[in-house]
């Protein structure tokens, strides 16, 4: 037996982050029903996840949930869409149920994942993802007096590096790709934001005494049935650092496998949008990482505009054109600066698993020309993860292009993958049970 209901919103946002909360809210003030729909428990996003379950939440987390409480939006928690059957209905999975929503306008603010790179015992416990990790520390992992490395790319490390050591992890490296040039002149962009140098100065006292490298990477990690200890290429020689945990992440890549499913259009691997955050798609509206990396004040000026724009209060979203664009700098310059060097295209060996659902290894994927190949001979990208983790990384290794995306964009149960196929007069008018 599944739950299976219908909901109708004349704005629909997909995705719980800044983006999302900010759109909910512009478009709940002219008045129209609005849902917001995360596959969370809560909302929130990648930066604010779970505060508001823990109660926890920062001043600026509370004021936005409060904000989206008082504005009278539907929140749709726990529900993550995975197919539009037609245009102008999405479906949401849920733990027991499945969800049918239906929209005049669509605002989609999906945001963006971590960039994940395959080195030689990349897959042993207890190396995870930088915000993967932190993410488990929000939710339990006891992490106090525990050894962590933080190695990749991009603002990310800092943040998480200063959150473990506020709760009482050791770091005893935190390892940059990026060149010490490059973030010199990071930095100086930075002169124009006096927000992100407050936050900047904040990270900078929490990780007061932690080492931090540029021109630094991991080349392998290493231990018998979980990690011990992690090789750093450390400006060009390499060195041994035990740890009990790795948290690693190139940088974030735009989840824009949903906002192609609906029809959008992307550029250079982001979502395009005009002014307005209007994609190419007629009403439906984009907001946030999937347009750009650009951190939480350019997700959440983005969000105001495209909420504003969905329920056309076009000049209140005009007004609000001169902040974002010089957030819209700041994005540029992250591009920039944490843009990958081509020598970790070298970091996997033969027998590094790229693919780690399916268990494909580096020296298989050698042999194809293109990820539709190296898919259909290796199944390279067919596992759990759809090709979120190794499609990410195969075209950075490869300089392949990811193929056209298929319903359904996340794993969806059998069932609710059967209500897709079922002809329209055998689903339920309004809420009730399928067998
Ligand atoms: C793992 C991770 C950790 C981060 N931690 C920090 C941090 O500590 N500090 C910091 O300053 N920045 C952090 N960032 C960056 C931060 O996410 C951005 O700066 C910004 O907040 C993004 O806002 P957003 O609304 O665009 O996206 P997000 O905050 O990512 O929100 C998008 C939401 O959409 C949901 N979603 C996506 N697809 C679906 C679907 N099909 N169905 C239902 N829901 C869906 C996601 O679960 C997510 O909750 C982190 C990023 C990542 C990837």
């Amino acid at each position: 037996m599944n739950k299976y209901s219908q909901q109708r919103f004349d704005v629909l946002v997909v995705g719980g982050g800044p983006a999302g909360m900010a759109a909910a809210i512009s478009a709940a003030k002219s008045g129209t029903r609005v849902g917001i729909v995360d596959e969370n428990p809560s909302l929130g996003g990648q930066i604010w996840r779970g505060e508001s379950s823990t109660g926890s939440h920062s001043s600026e987390a509370a004021s936005w949930l409060n904000q989206v409480n008082a504005a009278g939006v539907t929140p749709l928690c726990a529900k993550r869409i995975f197919h539009q059957p037609e245009p102008g209905v999405l479906l949401a999975e849920g733990l027991d149920d499945v969800c049918e929503l239906s929209y005049r306008t669509l605002v989609l603010a999906t945001g963006a994942r971590e960039r994940f790179l395959p080195f030689p015992g990349w897959t042993l416990p207890n190396v995870a993802g930088a915000g993967g990790l932190q993410a488990l520390v929000k939710s339990g992992l006891p992490i106090r007096g525990k050894r962590v490395v933080v190695a990749g790319s991009g603002p990310l490390l800092l943040a998480v590096a200063a959150y473990l050591c506020s709760h009482g992890a050791e770091i005893p490296l935190i390892c940059e790709q990026s060149s010490w040039g490059k973030l010199v002149k990071f930095g100086i962009t930075l002169f124009g934001q006096p927000g992100k140098i407050a936050q900047g100065l904040r990270i900078k006292k929490e990780i007061a005494g932690a080492p931090f490298s540029a021109n630094s990477w991991p080349l392998a990690a290493h231990g018998k049935n979980v990690l011990e200890a992690v090789t750093i290429s450390r400006a060009g020689r390499p060195e041994v650092v035990k740890c009990d945990y790795l948290a690693c992440g190139f940088h974030l890549v735009p989840n824009v496998e949903l906002p192609l499913l609906v029809g959008c259009q992307t550029r250079c691997g982001y979502v395009q949008v005009d002014d307005l955050q209007q994609t190419t798609v007629k009403d439906v509206f984009c907001a946030g990482e999937p347009t750009g990396i650009g951190g939480v004040d350019l997700a959440l000026v983005g969000g105001q505009i495209a909420g504003l724009a969905a329920t056309g209060q076009v000049s209140e979203a005009k007004a609000v054109f001169h902040k974002r664009e010089k957030l819209r700098r700041f994005a540029r310059a992250l591009d920039e600066a944490f843009c990958l060097r081509s020598e970790l295209r070298s970091l996997p060996a033969s027998d590094t698993l790229v693919c780690r659902c399916e268990d494909v290894p580096y020296s298989r994927l050698r042999e194809h020309t293109s990820w539709r190949s190296a898919k259909l001979h290796t199944r390279c990208g067919m596992g759990p993860c759809q090709g979120r983790i190794c499609g990410p990384a195969t075209q950075f290794l490869f300089k392949w292009n990811p193929d056209s995306v298929r319903p359904p964009v996340f794993p969806a149960r059998v069932e609710n993958l059967a209500i897709t196929t079922a002809p329209q007069q055998s689903i339920p008018a309004v809420t009730g049970e399928l067998q």
